[in-house]
């Protein structure tokens, strides 16, 4: 049985699903306090947005870091919405943990042992992204990590892994829900973002991982796409994500699931 208290007004069952947006990457308060906005009058309670990025090259933008985290509480303030936002390193951990409802493991730190040490340490809930070359057992051996010092809070995310397929960014596994419901009782939160690659997949992917039984997503929403710091061609603009949250509610209703 799916069971994870994100805070006091949000608790994800098997008759809830979680639906999480917000930019890719924290950019100013205009942006996010204004993204933030928008999205919860659609009804979205928890907030994404990156300060500390993952970036293949280091030529690209990192992240506004303790600046970015500051941003996404004062969009907290301004809207009553959670916030989930990445750790990528054990020194930035007891900074991201006092800001964050929810603490994010990226793709590229799913099998990073000495981090996810660090955070089983901790008591905020955490969503663990499945490693792009990760087998599912080992995206499961990773949260025996997570969970080691008692916290059951966790969320798996599944992402897309790599195969052979270059027409997308990476393919996403839609097989991957069934298989982890049979095997724990953690929720898993379909990213449809990073596997398309580009925004107008990103609709058939939620659709797909929502009839497939999902507990939730996460979606990379974003005011202005075109002038995104980070993953421009896959961020959705808020009436594209209002179009497809309205028929995520109706797979839902047929599914016999509540949003929160
Ligand atoms: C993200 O969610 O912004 C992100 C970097 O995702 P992933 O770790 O899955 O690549
Ligand atoms: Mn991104």
């Amino acid at each position: 049985m799916v069971n994870v208290k994100i805070n006091d007004e949000l608790t994800l069952t098997d008759d809830k699903f979680l639906m999480i947006a917000g930019p890719c990457s924290v950019e100013d308060e205009e942006q996010i306090v204004g993204v933030a906005r928008d999205l919860k009058r659609i009804g979205v309670n928890v907030l994404r947005g990156g300060a500390f990025k993952p970036r293949t090259s280091p030529d690209s933008f990192q992240g506004l870091g303790e600046e970015g985290l500051k941003l996404l509480s004062r969009a907290r303030e301004a809207t009553g919405m959670a916030v989930i936002t990445e750790v990528m390193d054990i020194e930035e951990l007891p900074l991201v943990e006092e800001y964050a409802d929810i603490i994010q493991i990226g793709s590229r730190n799913s099998q990073n042992f000495s981090l996810l040490k660090q955070v089983s340490k901790q008591k905020k809930p955490v969503l663990l992204k499945r490693g792009f070359g990760n087998t599912i057992d080992e995206l499961i051996a990773s949260s025996k990590y997570l969970s080691m010092n008692g916290n059951k809070n966790i969320m798996f995310s599944e992402r897309g892994i790599r195969t052979f397929e270059q027409s997308t960014r990476f393919t996403l596994d839609i097989s991957a829900i069934p298989v982890l419901h049979e095997k724990t009782e953690y929720p898993v939160i379909i990213d449809p973002s990073h596997p398309a690659g580009v925004n107008r997949y990103v609709e058939p992917l939620a659709l797909g991982g929502t009839a497939a039984g999902a507990d939730g997503l996460m979606i990379e929403v974003h005011p202005d796409p075109s002038k995104a710091l980070s993953d421009a061609a896959q961020q959705l603009t808020v009436p594209q994500f209002r179009a497809l949250y309205d028929k995520v509610k109706n797979i839902n209703a047929v599914l016999d699931k509540t949003m929160i």
